[in-house]
């Protein structure tokens, strides 16, 4: 009889942290203290090369640490360092013709500090006519490193000032070029006789970083699980009713809160056959920057799966306890999916908005370009989500129950894929 108690009570022991359900190993308090952190007004907004991101990145930091999440392979600590250049235009005088034209009608894109242009042979004059595509003309001629004035007719009006606007609060991108002299001016020019032009702009080289941490895996080290959201923002926008922080709460406080709430339960169950890879990155909103960079430091013939997390807070088209995932159909880590929940009340649907191209607006885009079955797991109603992107996406408007119900999903739903269990079909590698 002793004996067999005894048995009894150390299976019991050994089995608890298994036989624990995901509601047993999360806790709704611990989510709401995450995202409350995150999307609070001390934290500014989180906007990438700011002081708030840095707040928001310390924070982040100390989960991983209390969790005991390791850096990556070749890193001391859990920042992916890297940098990137933003160029921002000062002044720009033009004139033609000996006429001055309007700062207005002037948009000037270069990686150089400064130039002057005084009827310089090696200047090439380029004519953007009412009968061209502007938008492609400007993408070809902005992907060149090439000396150009560019003429663009006054039918443009709308769209060059859109773009100067864009253009004039600077850019940011991975490398900066001098040799790359883009002056566009919009107006009727019939022939050009004479023109000068005087460039100066600002050009900064800017250290970012994401935020990532890893369980190695107890047998199959080298296939890899990411879970990733994004901890930047907008940071200070436009104040409506006085309130110009947009904290970001939904977007994406609620991913980065899960993918910290994912760390801690699969280090609690210490069962993982593959490597989990937890990953925060920075500069989505000014164009996935951080998960680019991230898809450069990661074989992707060894990314088994990601599971990227952005806007969980608020319940989706189909009702409580159920998200969708894009990129549904483009493999079958969707099906993976929905069959571990089979039995359970969570579903997922696929994506709901696909005229929302939804697939290439998050940072899965950068893995699922190289072949990773890489999908983005959402609740938004995108399509009239009134508080996207502005200082209303406020922790108040959020409903921690869905945010807590979504985490438990992706914990459960993901099981087979980190045991090694199933392994997702590949996409195909976008052709570029
Ligand atoms: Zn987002």
């Amino acid at each position: 009889m002793k004996l067999k108690l005894f048995l009894l009570l150390l299976i019991g022991l050994n089995c608890t942290v298994f036989a624990q359900k995901p509601e047993q190993l999360i806790s709704k308090n611990d989510v709401e203290r995450i995202i409350k952190t995150l999307s609070a007004d001390d934290m500014q907004g989180r906007a990438t090369f700011t002081p708030g991101i840095e707040k928001a990145a310390r924070f982040i930091e100390n989960e991983y640490k209390n969790i005991e999440l390791l850096p990556l392979s070749g890193n001391t600590d859990y920042r992916q360092n890297f940098s990137m250049f933003r160029v921002t235009p000062a002044v720009t005088l033009v004139s033609v013709n000996n006429t001055i034209l309007p700062a207005e009608n002037v948009m000037a894109i270069s990686g150089a500090a400064s130039f002057n242009w005084g009827n310089d042979p090696d200047v090439e004059i380029v004519k953007i006519g009412a009968e061209k595509n502007f938008i492609n003309e400007y993408r070809t001629l902005i992907s060149s490193n090439k000396k150009t004035l560019v003429l663009v007719d006054p039918h443009f009006e709308a769209l060059f000032k859109r773009l100067a606007a864009r253009n004039q609060r600077g850019s940011i991108s991975k490398e900066a070029n001098p040799n790359q002299q883009l002056v566009f001016v919009l107006g009727d020019f019939s022939e050009v006789k004479a023109y000068a032009v005087k460039y100066t702009g600002k050009v900064e080289k800017l250290p970012l970083f994401n935020i990532a941490g890893m369980i190695p895996g107890k047998s199959k080290k080298e296939e890899y699980v990411v879970f990733s959201g994004h901890y930047d923002h907008l940071g200070i926008i436009k104040p409506v009713e006085g309130d110009s922080i947009a904290n970001g709460a939904d977007d994406d406080a609620s991913g980065t809160t899960a993918v910290i709430e994912l760390a801690k339960y699969y280090k609690k169950l210490n069962n993982n056959e593959r490597t989990l890879i937890f990953v925060a990155f920075t500069a989505e909103e000014i164009g996935e920057f951080g998960s680019a960079y991230f898809a450069t430091q990661i074989d992707p013939e060894k990314t088994i799966a990601m599971f990227n997390i952005e806007m969980i807070g608020k319940t989706s088209k189909f009702g409580p306890n159920t998200a969708f995932i894009t990129g549904f159909e483009r493999s079958d880590f969707g099906t993976i999916l929905q069959k571990n929940l089979e039995g359970t009340s969570f579903k997922f649907y696929p994506d709901p908005y696909p005229q929302q191209n939804l697939f290439y607006r998050s940072d899965n885009a950068s893995l699922a370009k190289v072949g990773v079955p890489a999908h983005t797991i959402s609740t938004d109603q995108i399509d009239t989500d009134k508080l996207y992107h502005t200082v209303k996406d406020e922790l108040s408007s959020l409903d921690v129950n869905n945010i807590t119900a979504t985490i438990r999903a992706i914990e459960l739903s993901s099981r087979s894929i980190v045991s090694g269990k199933d392994t997702p079909k590949r996409i195909p590698k976008l052709e570029e």
